[in-house]
């Protein structure tokens, strides 16, 4: 199965092998800066499963906690954030989960930065949610 991410205007499209192999909610305040919303839904796969990046696509590095870099990577036309590389996760490409617009895509089963969680956003007590990065290396 092939699933496309595509920006708000559509120039910008990614296509994607498969199920990603990680989807997380991100409560971070950069994450909510970048999104707009009051958290991010992240999708991780590896690089092999980016079939193609057609569009353009301008760079923002930013720095994490940690000081490792983050290259986030948006429609210079709409301004869509699509996908992100991630100096801790140098095998993968990161993909917003909203941007494949389907309400049928898996969905997340853990969270991190619960430090930063609007408290009227409630996810399943199920899930491992970590007050920062959780299993990701720091
Ligand atoms: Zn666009
Ligand atoms: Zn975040």
């Amino acid at each position: 199965m092939t699933r496309i991410a595509s920006c708000s205007c559509g120039q910008l499209k990614l296509a994607m092998a498969g199920d990603p192999t990680e989807v997380t909610i991100c409560h971070c305040l950069e994450c909510q800066r970048s999104t707009g919303s009051v958290f991010g839904v992240s999708t991780y796969w590896p690089k092999s499963a980016c079939l193609s990046i057609e569009g353009k696509a301008t760079c923002w590095r930013r720095s994490s906690d940690s000081g490792r870099w983050l290259d986030n990577y948006f429609c210079p036309v709409c301004g869509s954030t699509v996908y992100w590389y991630a100096e801790f996760a140098p095998d993968e490409i990161g993909v917003a989960a909203g941007n494949f617009a389907d309400p049928g895509f898996p969905a997340p089963t853990s969270a991190v930065w619960e430090s930063c969680r609007h408290p009227w956003v409630k996810l399943p007590e199920a899930w491992p949610q970590d007050p920062k990065q959780g299993g990701l290396p720091e």
